[in-house]
């Protein structure tokens, strides 16, 4: 476990609020710095930086590009204490780390997202991305399995940066990115299509019965298909497990998800909050909402430790069904709520850049 402490002076007439955020992905992270010079924050989170999740398949094509989205917590996060643990559980007063830490909250925030196997320091994160280019680099015939956000994205980038490789998706549902809307779906696959990326519907690959020399995969259905390399990108878990036998253990739905009031606070709870995708908010689980989120608690946050009534507190909306998936370099796929659109315009909005501007200068680096 590594501790960073820097904490600015006392509040004037007594301490600040102990705020505990526990996780440092896109909702935490954003709430942590706004809370910073309001309150004694705590940020909890098994890696030393911050990721901005969706540029990550550029990076696997051009490593060089995680240098702008893989930020360190304390190029944002100036003024609190970051515990590079895990959060193993959590009692009404305090939290306990993986490392036998307790940290003691006057308000806690779960912002625990999705669990990503990914390495602890950032100097091992922009390794792995110039690890994976190289993979791909030297690869003739390329496997993707599993056809949501992160497989089609990645398949894109391929398609565009490396147009001569051969790239199938294997997916097992009956269409691609099912977590939009069948017209998305439709337009990506004719534009993967276009690329010449072979999809395949409706069939999974046994990853452990590999022939060949480990290059011939079989399907569920029995298809065969010839790959160099192969991608793992089938979704990520909840990162809810550890909570399972914890005092909120009765607060989660039957998906995993934390139950939330308007407010966002976890239903029962007074004093513990929960932001982003860990949330069982009827909505599509999108950063751009994370965020929302934490503006909502941030707000909350303040009137509360300032001695402001519970019935001021600020609502949150769920959010429509907007999404954007990116296809390459120039295009990406748009989903408004009365409109789906595809090619340059929805690219000019997204593909470049990823977002990455626009999300370091939300976060103030
Ligand atoms: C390919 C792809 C493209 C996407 N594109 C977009 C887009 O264009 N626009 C958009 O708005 N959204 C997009 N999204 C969705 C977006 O990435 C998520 O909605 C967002 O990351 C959710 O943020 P979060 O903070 O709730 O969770 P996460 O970002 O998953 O962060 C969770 C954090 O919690 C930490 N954690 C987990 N367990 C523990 C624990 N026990 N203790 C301490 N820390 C823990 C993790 O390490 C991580 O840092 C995309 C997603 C994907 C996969």
């Amino acid at each position: 476990m590594s501790t960073c402490n820097c904490f600015e002076g006392m509040e004037f007439g007594g301490e600040k609020k102990k705020v505990v955020v526990v996780g440092g992905g896109v909702a935490g992270s954003l709430l942590a710095k706004s809370l910073q010079f309001d309150a004694n924050v705590t940020l909890i989170d098994p890696k030393e930086y911050f990721e901005i999740t969706w540029a990550s398949l550029r990076s696997m094509v051009e490593p060089s590009f995680a240098e702008r989205s893989v930020i360190y917590h304390r190029d944002y996060f100036i003024n609190g204490r970051i515990v590079t643990s895990t959060a193993a559980n959590i009692t009404d007063a305090e939290v306990l780390t993986a490392d036998g830490e307790s940290i003691a909250y006057d308000y806690l925030v779960i912002a625990t997202g999705h669990k990503d196997p990914v390495p602890k320091t950032r100097a091992e994160r922009l390794e792995l991305y110039k690890a994976e280019n190289e993979k791909i680099k030297a690869a003739r015939s390329i496997l993707i399995v599993g056809g949501g956000p992160t497989g089609v994205e990645l398949a894109g980038e391929i398609a565009v940066d490396f147009p001569d490789k051969k790239v199938t998706i294997v997916h097992k549902g009956p269409r691609l990115l099912e977590f939009i809307g069948f017209k998305a779906a439709k337009k990506t696959l004719d534009w993967l299509k276009s690329k010449n990326v072979e999809v395949k519907l409706e069939q999974s690959v046994n990853l452990n019965s590999v022939s060949d020399g480990g290059k011939v995969y079989q399907t569920s259905v029995g298809e065969t298909i010839e790959a160099d390399c192969y991608f793992l990108c089938t979704g990520k878990p909840l990162g809810s497990a550890w909570l399972r036998e914890s005092l909120l253990k009765t607060n989660l739905d039957k998906g995993g998800r934390l139950m939330v009031d308007e407010h966002l606070r976890v239903k029962g709870h007074k004093n513990i909050f929960a932001i982003g995708d860990i949330t069982d908010i009827p909505e599509l689980k999108q950063g751009y909402l994370a965020q929302n989120h934490a503006s909502v608690v941030a707000k909350n946050l303040k009137l509360l430790m300032a001695g402001g009534k519970e019935s001021k507190m600020a609502s949150y909306k769920p959010g429509s069904a907007m999404a954007m998936v990116s296809l390459g370099r120039k295009e990406a796929v748009a989903q408004f709520p009365f409109m789906t659109v595809s090619g340059c315009i929805p690219g000019m909005v997204k593909s470049k850049d990823l977002f990455v501007g626009k999300t370091r200068k939300v976060m103030g680096v």
